[in-house]
């Protein structure tokens, strides 16, 4: 069978290793000419890291990515809500990391450079259009060079071609732009001194004015430094959003002022504001959930069939639980057309309910109580917020995201 996939991210790459593993004749067309390490950081839980490990990228990530110890909340004073430990700290079967998005697009492209034969990634070449005939698929791919036009015929064509996917485009033209949730997020990395214990990430504030940081780099932290990721996040007017263009690039000023205060005994932000080399602007947005993914034997993959908030640290690991889903479906089924109807079912409700939960602020609704409760602070938290309340928010995205630890150790040791 031969299975084409569009779009060389996280979820298309993962996608392709997985399939070339389980025997599949597998081309990846790719819309960027020259894919480079693009992105800042991006975090990958322990179910996601599973699925990694299978395809033989444990080591890469463990050499590149930092082992995430903890996940803290502090209120918009610093104080503390709700800490837990994370990853085999907290008893998992396998780690989470905190990574570079670039660095880890890089492993996975090495790595199917190196499985699948370098020709097999077709680079600068867009997915344009698709159709099902009888006992196949016809892909039009436009090259970004020239405009030159060419039609691949294959078994199964995969979109996994981010949250602007030309054949969610093609299937619901009505569609139109991302929904904006009237947030803008500010990304940057700042070289700086490690923060807590060096390992851990962190979100202070609320809803509508947030900061979150973790490191990234597990290179310079063996020589003591640390590469920190941050996001700073605040609500803003109207409804029209800047163009959600993951490299656009903006000064300081649009927003360090509302950061101005936020210094703690244990971190500065307004200095790793002002150390940061480059930040870039993205809106907030998702999309609806779909009534479909698959139809025949054309289906949506990661980013094109579920962009969510990033809350949770879901997107990423999301897209490549798909892949083990989708890659084992096509495996498991001599029709095709029932692999992708399996993969829809499977995954669509799943992360439709993530979509949602994420509109609610996901598990960082406990920051948004505490600034409901007690907008001036607390002396103690379970003043405000009974402990038993925070536990049961934060197990309930871990179950409802798919990597609460029982579930995982079960499947470790089935
Ligand atoms: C440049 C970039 C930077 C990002 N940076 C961050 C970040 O810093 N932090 C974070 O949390 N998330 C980031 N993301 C998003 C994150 O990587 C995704 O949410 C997640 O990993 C899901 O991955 P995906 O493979 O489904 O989609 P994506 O990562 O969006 O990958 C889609 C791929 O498809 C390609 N493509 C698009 N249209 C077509 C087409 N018509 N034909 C063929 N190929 C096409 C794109 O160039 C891209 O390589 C970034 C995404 C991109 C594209």
């Amino acid at each position: 069978m031969r299975i084409l996939v569009a779009g060389a991210g996280i979820g298309g790459l993962t996608l392709a290793l997985a399939l070339h593993r389980r025997g599949f004749e597998v081309a990846v067309f790719e819309a960027v000419a020259g894919p480079r390490a693009l992105g800042v950081g991006i975090n990958l839980l322990p179910h996601a890291v599973k699925e990694l490990g299978e395809l033989g990228l444990l080591d890469a990530l463990a050499d590149t990515g930092i082992e995430t110890a903890s996940l803290r909340y502090y209120n918009k004073h610093g104080q503390p809500i709700w800490q837990e430990p994370r990853g085999l700290l907290a008893g998992y079967p396998w780690p989470q990391f905190s990574i570079h998005r670039g660095e880890l697009l890089m492993i996975l492209l090495r790595a199917a450079r190196a499985a699948l034969g370098p020709e097999r990634i077709v680079t600068g070449h867009e997915l344009a259009e698709a159709s099902q005939h009888g006992s196949g698929i016809s892909a039009r791919f436009r090259r970004r060079a020239d405009g030159g036009e060419h039609v691949e015929e294959a078994d199964v064509l995969v979109a996994a071609d981010g949250i602007h996917s030309a054949l969610r485009r093609q299937w619901f033209p009505d569609e139109g732009p991302p929904r904006f949730a009237g947030r803008l997020l500010w990304r940057a990395t700042t070289v700086g001194e490690p923060f807590l214990d060096g390992r851990s990430m962190f979100m202070a504030g609320h809803q509508d004015q947030k900061f979150v940081a973790y490191p990234i780099s597990e290179p310079l932290r063996r020589e003591g430094k640390a590469l920190i990721n941050w996001i700073a996040e605040l609500r803003v007017d109207g409804q029209t959003p800047p163009r959600d263009d993951w490299n656009r690039q903006v000064p300081k000023s649009v927003f360090d002022h509302a950061f101005a205060g936020w210094r703690w005994p244990w971190i500065d932000i307004p200095a790793l504001i002002r150390r940061a080399e480059a930040v870039y602007e993205f809106p907030l947005v998702d999309r609806d959930p779909l009534a479909c993914w698959s139809r025949g034997r054309l289906t949506l993959l990661g980013d094109a069939a579920h962009p969510m908030y990033p809350i949770g640290s879901n997107g990423a690991s999301q897209a490549i639980l798909d892949a083990r889903c989708l890659a084992d479906a096509l495996a498991g089924h001599a029709d095709p057309e029932a692999a992708l109807a399996r993969y829809d079912a499977e995954r669509r409700p799943k992360t439709a309910a993530i979509v949602m939960a994420n509109r609610r602020n996901g598990p960082e609704q406990v920051m948004q109580l505490a600034e409901e409760r007690a907008p001036q602070g607390f002396a103690d938290v379970h003043d405000v917020i009974a402990h038993e309340e925070l536990q049961a928010i934060a197990d309930r995205y871990k179950q409802l995201a798919g990597f609460d630890k029982a579930r995982l150790t079960q499947e470790k040791n089935a």
